[in-house]
């Protein structure tokens, strides 16, 4: 099940920060559509819309008095109606809030109610906070700095039920010696909302088999977070379905390599693993969750993405999510299976043009589906654009400035800038499938490892001049998987051997692994 995690790291960030982000947006077009607003929609405008808003006494106030996210979150709360000030000075953050957030408003022409309802979701207070003190930080930057991440994908534990071929977690029958105490899993929640942090995805290992995610979930459930689970699916029986739902948990992913019994189960080493996943998908939307289906794309399975994209239909779920295949954990055994940049080009465009069909999502851990997303747009060929792994949004052609401005903000890959991960033992990485710990959770302090990490600092640059994307112009809307980077060449700044435009990467791999004689 390992598989699944990104999808929704990313999803969900998506959520959040298409939604947040994406908010200016939404005010713009609702303007527009009204034809009342300026004609000249181009990226200039936005930019320079944005740092009017960073450059006035709200932003000087948050830089000053309100560095800390919880008060941040707090004065949303009180602009939004759901919580009431218990202070003269709570008051007094909350309506400078409510000035700056109704004078923009007010410049686009949107309602304050509208924002107001929008606000009343305490992981959408919780990304904006992120966004307005990122920004208050950094600045604006290409692609966004935040001053902690969307979204983390906790791998809960070690132990699983299966025996996946790619599992990149190398997930075993029992816990790691190391995992966490149930004390210790508290104390991350803690941290993580105290670091801003708007979302939370249990990944694994299988995290429904471990006895301390329903007292974890329901207590992170409490403090607001964005939940998400990345299962295989075999344990969700009706009753966790509807447990699931109780706790808080809005959003199931569940692994599916192949759209029959006899290829899943191969994959998955288990017999019998895909009838329970389809059953645990079934029950996961009974119970009201929203669900999607995990695949990774190798060439043990390309062939078949159309037919999973029509399970995936016909089983009515939310969203599909292509992996991108990264050859770590076990998936070290198979890199012969990998696809090559032309195969991997087409595959992308083919998920655009099935998305485009439909209102099911069709997502993938691929940074390169931004690029293709938005110059199909452009292109005039579509509407939706996936700006990384978990986001989309809509543009109507008018709009096409903001979809690359939106695209560069978000900015591709997410590793070490807006999402990283956290392992069974609390050590800290930019990304599940990026085998390297930056610190731990417990001993170093999560907001001290986010601020201070020399691997983060180079994730964050797109311009290093030892970056091998620098010169791309898709650099802040794709930046290519450091994990592959990383996976096939030790580094993280090398070229990601999958791009299309950096192809010839590609046949020096094969040479190397000695692949093309096999
Ligand atoms: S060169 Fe890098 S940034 Fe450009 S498309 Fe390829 S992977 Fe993406
Ligand atoms: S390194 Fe970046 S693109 Fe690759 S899987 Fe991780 S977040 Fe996604």
């Amino acid at each position: 099940m390992k598989i699944i995690m990104l999808s929704y790291y990313i999803r969900i960030i998506c959520f959040s920060s298409e939604k947040l982000i994406y908010h200016e947006a939404l005010i713009i077009q609702h303007s527009w559509l009204r034809g009342d607003f300026m004609a000249d929609f181009s990226e200039g405008k936005i930019i320079e819309y944005l740092q009017k808003i960073m450059d006035s006494k709200f932003a000087r106030f948050i830089m000053k008095n309100m560095s800390e996210p919880k008060k941040i979150q707090k004065a949303l709360a009180i602009y939004a109606g759901v919580e009431e000030p218990s202070s003269i000075k709570e008051k007094l953050h909350a309506s400078i809030v409510a000035k700056a957030i109704e004078k923009s408003a007010d410049m686009f022409n949107a309602k304050p109610e509208d924002i107001k309802n929008f606000l009343k979701d305490s992981y959408i207070r919780k990304g904006f906070s992120v966004i307005i003190r990122g920004i208050a930080e950094y600045g604006i930057t290409k692609p966004q700095r935040l001053s902690a991440p969307f979204m983390v994908v906790w791998d809960f534990t070690k132990q699983c039920n299966l025996k996946c071929k790619h599992c990149y977690a190398n997930a075993t029958p029992y816990p790691a010696p190391d995992e966490l105490s149930l004390e210790q899993r508290y104390e991350v929640v803690d941290q993580l909302d105290e670091a801003g942090v708007a979302a939370i995805s249990f990944s694994g290992g299988e995290p429904l088999i471990n006895k301390d995610f329903w007292p974890v979930a329901e207590y992170a459930s409490k403090k607001g977070f964005y939940l998400s689970v990345a299962t295989n699916g075999t344990l969700i029986s009706e009753e966790v379905a509807k447990r699931l739902k109780k706790i808080g948990i809005r959003y199931v992913e569940i692994s599916i390599d192949g759209p029959t019994a006899d290829i899943h189960d191969s994959f998955r080493g288990i017999k019998g693993a895909f009838d329970r996943a389809i059953n645990g998908i079934k029950n996961a939307k009974e119970a009201g969750l929203e669900v999607g289906i995990a695949t990774t794309a190798t060439h043990h399975n390309l062939d078949m993405i159309p037919d999973i994209v029509k399970l995936a239909r016909d089983l009515n779920v939310d969203r599909l999510i292509v992996f991108n295949f990264i050859p770590t954990g076990r998936g070290k055994e198979i890199v012969k299976d990998d696809l090559s940049p032309e195969e991997r080009e087409k595959l992308m465009e083919y998920l655009h043009s099935e998305w485009e069909k439909g209102k099911m999502q069709i997502f993938s851990t691929c940074p390169a589906y931004a690029r293709v997303s938005l110059n199909s747009v452009m292109e005039k060929k579509g509407h939706k654009v996936s700006p990384t792994h978990f986001a989309d949004f809509e543009l109507p052609e008018e709009m096409l400035g903001a979809g690359k401005v939106l695209a560069e903000f978000i900015g591709g890959c997410g590793a070490g800038r807006i999402y990283c991960s956290i392992e069974h033992n609390g050590d800290i990485q930019p990304c599940v499938f990026i085998p390297i710990k930056v610190g731990n959770v417990i001993k170093d302090g999560f907001q001290n490892v986010w601020d201070n990490s020399e691997v983060f600092k180079i994730l964050r640059d797109r311009d290093a001049e030892n970056y091998a994307c620098s010169k791309c112009p898709y650099r802040y809307v794709c930046g290519g998987c450091r994990a592959r980077s990383y996976a096939y060449y030790g580094n993280l700044v090398s070229p990601d051997p999958g791009c299309i435009i950096m192809k010839d990467e590609w046949e020096k791999i094969l040479k190397r692994e000695n692949v093309l004689s096999q």
